[in-house]
């Protein structure tokens, strides 16, 4: 069987939904099985509106011994399976390719402890991310990442994707903050690492195993993780300059002089603030009209201290004239509304009909030379192309788009721009995975060995590769 979708794709050697299967699954999870088309079309199709499957098929397990129930039925009946978190990724991993079953997270959301000594919180994989930030705020934490899909991305997926965002210069990633986790295995076995400890060198640390595996070796069930201290004092400032070398002035000033208060530098270029402008309606905080924007966050414990630093680093940007013009927030509800501006763009960007997404690290000396090669190359084939993103980790989010899907403004970006990003040492993901949409171009930004390695993985976790299957790992292992 191939796809009409991906006629170029073959189905794997999976067995078919049967209505017995539907039964068993109706005893292991009575009412919690989803099936018609127009309940499972949410599930079918991924965020970005690009990647849609067939399944006919949810499943809602509410507790770890539920979903090693279920992977181990589908593991002996050679059913395929897709965990499902919030369902935001954005390369195609979440949803099905053909008919795999769904296993959704959705009504594992119960937050099991929170130690507000030594900030550990352990919760289950369906929490939504906006709602631990809620519940964690109550003991003056905060949670590790944040980022725009907050309100529906689950904690389990941002694990699963080892998801980046906004916080990843101060806090670390994913690798670090997560104590531990607990997962199933395709044969239904429970791996308990739910660990709650930051020093624990006993053996192999399987936990970093699952984080950034997209659902291809366990499904996780919980989580424990780290909480920083909530910081009394947040200031935001959303500056306008007239280069991209000055932004990264400004960025090594910013280190410099704001040291260890610092907490978020993202930037966007003038296409990101037309797409906030235009298309969301957004006013611009300053004059919308320069080519770069910086958003820096400084976040500490004392606010006078920490304003007097902000007002006298910005002070000396303007004197120097790296920046020409800015404003600087600490009420929350400015601070909120300067960050939705940088927020949602990913969102306004769906106005424009198709969005070709890409999210790689360069190293800075090239970094926003790759937007200009791909605006060259696609002119007059695309609507925009923008850059904006996390660039105090050189992390790019460059984003094309077009009124609808055109496989000749896709041959123009695509093996271009990986070839770009790997001529020039970068990665071609940097934070939201190779999922369905990359994996083939996985050798890129990772070698031979390292994929071998990553296979034999696979086969050793997963041997009847009933887990999310046709994503991260290419179609031809080297
Ligand atoms: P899903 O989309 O449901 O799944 C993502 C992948 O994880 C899939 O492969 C799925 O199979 C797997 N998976 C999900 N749950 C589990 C589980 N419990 N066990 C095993 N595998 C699982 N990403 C960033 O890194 N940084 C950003 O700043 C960022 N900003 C975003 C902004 C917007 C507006 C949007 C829409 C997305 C953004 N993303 C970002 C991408 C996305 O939100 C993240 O990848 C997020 O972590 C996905 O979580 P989810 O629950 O929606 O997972």
């Amino acid at each position: 069987l191939t796809s009409v979708r991906y006629p170029n794709l073959k189905r794997g050697g999976y067995s078919a939904l049967t209505d017995k299967d539907l039964s068993v699954f109706e005893k292991l999870i009575p009412g919690r099985v989803l099936t018609g088309s127009s309940e499972l079309d949410g599930y079918n199709t991924d965020w970005l509106k690009t990647c849609r499957g067939s399944s006919q098929v949810v499943l809602r397990p509410k507790t770890t011994e539920e979903v090693s129930a279920i992977l181990k039925y589908c593991n002996e009946r050679k059913l395929a399976v897709v965990p499902q978190g919030g369902n935001t990724g954005l390369v195609g991993g979440s949803v099905p390719v053909f008919d795999e079953i769904v296993v959704s997270t959705q009504l594992m959301n119960q937050i099991i402890s929170l130690d507000e000594i030594s900030g550990t919180l352990v919760c289950e994989a369906g929490c939504i991310l906006g709602n631990l930030s809620d519940h964690v705020a109550e003991s003056n934490l905060i949670m590790p990442l944040d980022l725009g899909a907050k309100g529906s991305c689950h904690i389990g997926g941002n694990l699963a994707t080892n998801a980046g965002g906004l916080r990843l210069l101060r806090y670390g990633s994913l690798h670090g903050s997560v104590l531990g986790l607990e997962a199933v295995l395709a044969s239904g076995e429970v791996v308990d690492c739910l660990s709650t400890l930051r020093k624990d060198n006993t053996g192999y640390d399987v936990k970093q195993l699952f984080i950034g595996s997209e659902g291809t070796l366990g499904l996780i069930t919980k989580a424990s993780i780290l909480c920083p201290q909530k910081p009394n004092a947040v200031n935001v400032a959303f500056l306008g300059c007239d280069s991209f070398e000055r932004v990264l002035d400004i960025f090594k000033e910013s280190k410099m002089k704001l040291g260890e208060i610092l907490s978020a530098f993202e930037f966007l270029d003038a296409d990101a603030i037309a797409v906030a402008r235009d298309n969301l309606k957004l006013s611009i905080p300053i004059d919308d009209s320069f080519p770069f924007y910086v958003l820096i966050e400084s976040s500490g414990s004392d606010g006078t201290h920490d304003e007097e630093k902000m007002n006298g680093f910005l002070e000396d940007m303007m004197n120097r004239g790296y920046v020409i013009d800015g404003t600087v927030a600490s009420e929350p509800a400015k601070i909120q509304y300067i960050w939705s501006v940088r927020e949602r763009i990913a969102e306004g960007l769906m106005h424009d009909g198709y969005c070709y997404k890409y999210d790689v690290s360069i190293p800075l000396s090239h970094y926003y030379g790759l937007v200009e090669a791909v605006r060259e190359r696609t002119q007059g084939n695309t609507t925009r192309v923008i850059g904006y993103g996390h660039v105090g980790d050189s992390n790019l989010h460059l984003n094309a788009t077009s009124p609808e899907y055109s496989q000749t403004t896709m041959d123009l970006l695509e093996p271009f721009l990986y070839d770009w990003v790997a001529k020039h040492r970068g990665s071609i993901s940097a934070e939201h995975g190779l999922g369905f949409k990359k994996r083939d171009f996985i050798y890129h930004s990772k070698s031979e060995s390292a994929v071998r390695m990553m296979n034999q993985m696979k086969l050793v976790l997963d041997p009847n590769g009933i887990l999310n299957p046709y994503k991260l790992l290419p179609t031809v292992v080297r």
